[in-house]
């Protein structure tokens, strides 16, 4: 069994941009500008930006925080989002969700001109990467691609199983899976909360990729030997024994899936850390087709 190591691969996609982003710097183009927007204080919220502003800096970014109150009327976000697409110097705008139940998140997604589109939720993006055209990819999705690549995964002809199908990750990273590319090339179901037989099904699959949001959901009864297991998941689960309150749960039973694995992402340490490196790709890309 061999760990998809979110840390190792995080670390070299961000070591290559930092590297790229430098060469920019140095043929005398702007410094890449990444704004991120987060309404209110939730706690998992603000440790995603935290993080966020945090590999902008290491990587030499330009990052711009914009703090709103939870109470905020829609039309106060969507002020902050109009000056931002208009700001020549802002690269990639990103409003972290989920968003008070007052705004729109669907109308608020919409609004992010598709140039600074570094999250890939517009359905600009999302129409191109149906159709394989280049487009910023979601971020998560796409850092799971990255994750396969690096280690080299099998994914030709494999039937992949992913449980989820949000517009953030299930979805996406099925469509991404079946293209014609590497990592693809993937015969794919797409299970949901409405799926029966949901067992059988994991039990045919050679890769799977759990993105539901139920700690524990994917147990070794429902793996083959060999499969791969990517872990989507992320859940704040109460646990007196951390200084925090709380442990941090992916949706696969490590313990006793992973030695059935012939690869797996461990949570934490797998996929967010790739989310983010994949988010500071997107946005040297913005930079740099934004300003040629
Ligand atoms: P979501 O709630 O939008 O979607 C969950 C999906 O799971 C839905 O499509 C639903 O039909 C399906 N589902 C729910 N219960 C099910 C069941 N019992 N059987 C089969 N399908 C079921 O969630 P999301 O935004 O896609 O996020 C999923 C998980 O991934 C969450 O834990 C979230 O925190 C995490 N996440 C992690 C990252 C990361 O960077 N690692 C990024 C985004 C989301």
């Amino acid at each position: 069994m061999q760990i998809l190591d979110g840390k190792i691969v995080s670390q070299a996609v961000k070591d290559a941009v930092k590297e790229k982003t430098s060469l920019l710097l140095a043929a005398g183009k702007k410094t890449p500008h990444l704004a991120a927007i987060l309404v209110g204080s939730d706690g998992a919220s603000e440790t995603y930006v935290a993080s966020k502003v945090k590999s902008c800096e290491e990587i030499g970014y330009k990052s711009t925080l914009i703090r709103l109150d939870p109470n905020i009327e829609e039309s106060v976000l969507i002020e902050a989002i109009e000056k931002l697409n208009a700001d020549v110097d802002v690269d990639g705008i990103l409003v972290q969700l989920p968003l008070p139940k007052q705004i729109s998140e669907e109308k608020i997604i919409n609004l992010i001109h598709p140039d600074k589109d570094v999250d890939g939720f517009h359905p600009m993006s999302a129409g191109k990467m149906v159709q394989g055209l280049p487009t910023f990819l979601p971020a998560t999705p796409y850092g799971i691609m990255m994750m396969l690549e690096h280690y080299k995964v099998e994914t030709k002809g494999k039937h992949a199983v992913v449980i989820g199908r949000s517009n953030i990750v299930g979805r996406p990273i099925s469509i991404l899976l079946n293209r014609n590319t590497y990592p693809g090339n993937c015969t794919v179901t797409v299970c949901h909360s409405h799926t029966p037989n949901l067992k059988d099904i994991c039990l045919q699959a050679d890769i799977i990729v759990a993105a539901l949001g139920r700690p524990g959901f994917l147990t070794a009864d429902m793996v083959k030997e060999n499969a791969v297991v990517v872990d989507v998941g992320i859940t704040r689960v109460a646990d007196a024994s951390k200084k925090s309150g709380f442990a941090i749960k992916g949706d696969v039973d490590y313990a006793n899936v992973a030695p059935k694995c012939s690869f797996i992402t461990p949570v934490p340490g797998g996929v967010g850390l790739m989310t983010i490196a994949a988010l500071m790709m997107n946005t040297y890309n913005a930079c740099v087709a934004k300003n040629k």
